[in-house]
C-alpha cells in the first residue's frame, strides 16, 4: 500500500499526472490514493519531489 506522508506533500500533482490507474486526486487540498485501484507500480513514489510518498506492506495479508 502507498502511504501519503501530508506535512511533506506539497500538492504539485506530479504524482497525479504519471499514476496509470488515475486513482490519485487532489482534493480541497488534501491527496487522496484510491487503494483498491492501486497496482503499487510506485511510478507516483519515483516522481515525488517531496518523498512525501512510500510503499508500505499491507497489514491485510
Ligand atoms: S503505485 Fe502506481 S497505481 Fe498506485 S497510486 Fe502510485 S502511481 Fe498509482
Ligand atoms: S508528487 Fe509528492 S509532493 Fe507532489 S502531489 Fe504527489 S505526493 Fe504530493
Amino acid at each position: 500500500m502507498i502511504l501519503t506522508n501530508k506535512v511533506l506533500c506539497d500538492l504539485c500533482g506530479n504524482c497525479v499526472a504519471v499514476c496509470p490507474q488515475s486513482c490519485i486526486e487532489i482534493n480541497h487540498y488534501c491527496l487522496k490514493i484510491s487503494h483498491e485501484q492501486c497496482i503499487e507500480c510506485q511510478n507516483c513514489v519515483a516522481v515525488c519531489p517531496s518523498a512525501a510518498l512510500k510503499q508500505v506492506q499491507d497489514d491485510k495479508n
